[in-house]
Order: C-alpha cells, then structure tokens, then sequence
C-alpha cells in the first residue's frame, strides 16, 4: 500500500514490543506507535515509513483498550525505565508468555512448543535492588536527577523511582542538596564536562544493606568527607566508593573504583546462600523473582548429587553456589574478573567447596578445556546476555554431550536461535518456563531445559 508521512488511519493495538510500543495494522502494514496498549483503537498519524513497517503517533484513543490502568507513577509516560505501566499487571504476564512462544516457534521452529504460563509477582513495585540515576542540568541550569526518558538522554527529574526502594529516593536527594551546595558540577555529555555522572545504588533486600557508588569524570569528589558523613546517615550504609570514569561513552561505570567507606561490596541472601556483590559485578535486580528463577533452573538441572555441572556465564557464581549443593562438582566461566573474585569468596564464605570458577570468555574457555583436557559435563547450564551464545561455544557443547541443558535467557529471540541449533543437533526441549523479572519492564526471562535424544 502507498502510506505516506502525516497520513492519519484508525488502528487496533494488536500487540506490543519488547520497548513497550503498541503494533496496529493498516491493511497488513504493521506501524509502531507509542502510548498505546493493546486492545486500545486509536487515531494515529504516521511519522515514518520503512520498506516493511512504520511508525504512527497516537493522536486520539477511540475506544481505550480493557487492559487500560492509571500508571501510579507521575512520569510514567516520558520515562523510559518503564515501558508498560499503563496495562494491568495480569496482561503484561500474558503478553510476555505470548513474545516467547512466538519467538520459539518462529526463530526457533519450534513448531509445537509448550510455554508455561510466565511466573509473576505479586507486587509488581518496588522491586528492585539496583538503580542507576544520572545527574545532569535542565535548560535553566538547575541540577536534575533521575531517569533517561525513552530513547534518548535527556533526563527526567525524579528522584522517586516506584521500581526503586524508598531509600534511593533519599540518596538522591542528599546527593543533589550535596552538589548545589557547594558547587559541585554534574556532567555534561555535549561539552564532556563537569564531575559527577552517575549514582549507583544497590541495596540488599534481605540484610537492608546499602550501596552507593558514585560515577566521576575526574578523580576526586570535593568535600568527600562531607558526602560519606551525610551518606552515613542512611540506615544501613554498609558501602560508599567512587568510580571513575573519564571516557567520552555511553557506558555508565569505569574500570578503576577508589574506596571511600566500609566494604567494597554489600551482601544479599537467595535461599540460604549468601552473596558478595560489588559495584562493577552483574547481580539480578529482583531479588524475590530471582529466587524463583535459580529454583526453577535448579529443578531443570535435575540434580542427585553426582553430577558434573558446567555454568557458564555465572557472573558472581549466583547460579553455581545455588547448583552446588546438590550437583558433584561445578565448574563456573565468566568474564569480568572483579565479578569471578567475588565468586570465589562467595563459595567460601558459604562453605562451599564443590566449585570452580574460570574467568575468561565461556567460548574460548570451555571449548580449551574440552580440547586440552576433555573435561565433562553431565549437565551444561548457560546464562548469557542478550545476544545468546556464541556458535563456537553451542558447538563444544554439543560435542561434550551433557545429558541435560538449562538454557536461561533474557531475551527470547537469541534463546530461539540457539536452540534451534542445538535441537538440530539432537537436543529435545523439554520445558520452557518465562519468570518475571522486570515488571513494568517489557523483558522477560525463560528458563528451558533440554534433554539429549540420541535417536536424532
Ligand atoms: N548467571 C549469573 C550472571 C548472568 S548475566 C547470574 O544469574 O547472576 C550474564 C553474565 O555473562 C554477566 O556476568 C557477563 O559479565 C557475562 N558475560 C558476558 N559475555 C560473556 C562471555 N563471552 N563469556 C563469559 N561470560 C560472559
């Protein structure tokens, strides 16, 4: 069809993306259009139009979708940590089943794939146990923190994010009061000037402990004495450093971190293991949820006591310690060195014995290690980001033949693809189980346990 900029249709919202824009069809022409929720007929007008699909902007809501709600949050609609506030809760569980399944059947060839039901929350707010603010200043040169709107990076003054604990609301707070007062400048991304870029604040939600870090385009914070004493007011401080970073990226950390007080890192609890977690370190942000998720892993894993595990991509060893218990040994490969250092006294400080931990690229490291010294795997588990695994490391896999895969991913397309390479190779998917990490959010994580069909 002839579509052209600035031409105006009605559309249904039959569906949404994974960024939270709603999808209407104009005579089989998919358009993209924000603000929209699914089941909502709307008048859009169209702002862009590509070889297989547009975009439209949402001029009117003709009749408002069933799944409609009031988004608790002021600023839902401009900033971009949510995307799906204005659709009830019970719809965005549904829609996130659907994404997976669709991605399974249609990247996958997964033809008859069974996706359970998504295992949501029961307070989809103020889950989560890391939040990243950036400081910047309004076009009237007032100090502003808070959230990137959609896209872009312009930032949405709010310290009070609903995702967040009350207590980052606080640390923002104090941090701005901190700066205006004695002059200290935020960054400015155009001129790559000014101090202070980022906070990072974690806390754990089982110990209340807190962490802050904050990001610096220079070496030193002024008056830092006075910021850890202001800091120190906070219940639960337990970690306040700086980290520094002078490049001109969009990467919010540096390498290098200076310690200002207590431990470099807080502790959190999933089950009964304890964690170590620093500032630089990967570590699930919904905490009750991801007690779900390693359970859920952990009976895909289906463990005795006798077998040999392999997780790769294990981060702070999150995975591995949890596996660990049940498993013969377990053999963890992950990147960042800080987060393997972590790994290794997180299994001591547990007790744990059973593991150890590689850093280095898990499709360089295990592919080395099956040629070297032929290790062995009763039961691979991968937990990679979300461009999936490398082909060289699916391929040592299937040649290590481990009798189970888990497979936890957080993005269902490159789930899809890989493992439609290794059902080609004769692994059979068993389950597939979607858990709600990021509510509000439009991701989803999916656990999926193969099993090895050497009739194929
Ligand atoms: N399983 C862990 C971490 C999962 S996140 C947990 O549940 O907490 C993915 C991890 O993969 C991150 O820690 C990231 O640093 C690491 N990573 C990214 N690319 C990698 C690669 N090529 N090889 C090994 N680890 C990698």
């Amino acid at each position: 069809m002839m579509m052209k900029k600035n031409d105006c249709f009605t559309v249904k919202i039959e569906d949404m993306t994974t960024d939270g824009d709603g999808i209407g069809k104009v005579d089989g022409f998919p358009l993209f259009i924000k603000d929209t929720v699914v089941g909502d007929e709307v008048e859009i007008k169209v702002i862009k139009v590509k070889k297989t699909y547009g975009y439209g902007r949402m001029m009117r809501i003709l009749v408002p979708s069933p799944f409609r709600v009031d988004p608790p949050c002021p600023v839902a609609r401009q900033c971009g940590g949510c995307q799906l506030q204005a659709m009830a809760y019970e719809k965005q569980l549904e829609l996130k089943q659907k994404k997976v399944k669709e991605n399974l059947v249609r990247i996958g060839g997964l033809a008859d794939v069974k996706v359970e039901p998504v295992i949501g929350m029961e307070d989809p707010f103020r889950y989560r146990n890391k939040t990243q603010v950036p400081f910047g200043k309004n076009k009237e040169g007032k100090i502003v923190a808070g959230f990137y709107a959609g896209r872009t990076h312009t930032i949405i003054d709010q310290e009070d994010c609903l995702l967040a604990q009350p207590v980052c609301r606080d640390i923002i707070h104090i941090t701005k009061g901190f700066l205006k007062e004695f002059g200290i400048e935020p960054y400015d991304e155009q001129s790559h000037k000014g101090l202070v870029r980022h906070l990072l604040i974690r806390n754990g939600y089982f110990t209340g402990q807190v962490m802050v870090c904050v990001i610096i385009n220079g070496t030193k914070l002024p008056h830092q004495e006075e910021f850890i004493r202001r800091m120190c007011e906070i219940p639960g401080m337990t970690s306040i450093s700086l980290n520094i970073n002078r490049e001109r990226t969009n990467v919010i950390m540096g390498k290098q971190m200076v310690w200002l007080y207590g431990t470099p890192y807080i502790e959190d609890k999933i089950g009964d293991i304890t964690y170590q977690i620093s500032p630089l370190s990967f570590f699930q942000v919904n905490p009750l949820q991801t007690k779900k998720l390693y359970d859920t892993a952990l009976s895909f894993a289906g463990l005795t006591g006798n077998e040999t595990v392999w997780d790769l991509y294990c981060g702070i060893g999150t995975i591995s310690l949890f596996l660990a218990r049940h498993a013969k040994m377990v053999y963890g490969v992950e990147i960042v060195e800080p987060a393997i250092q972590d790994a290794r006294k997180n299994a001591q400080a547990n007790g744990i014995s059973n593991v150890q931990f590689f850093v280095g690229k898990a499709e360089e490291v295990l592919p080395k290690k099956y040629e070297e010294e032929a290790v062995k795997a009763d039961v691979i588990v991968v937990d990679p980001p979300r461009k999936g695994c490398d082909e060289t490391l699916l391929q040592t896999i299937t040649a290590m033949l481990p009798k189970r895969i888990v497979y936890v991913s957080c993005d269902s397309a490159t789930l899809a693809r890989d493992l439609k390479y290794l059902t080609e190779k004769g692994y059979e998917v068993k389950k597939v189980q979607p858990v709600e990490m990021f509510a509000m959010g439009g991701h989803v994580e999916t656990v999926v346990q193969m099993v090895y069909d050497g009739n194929k």
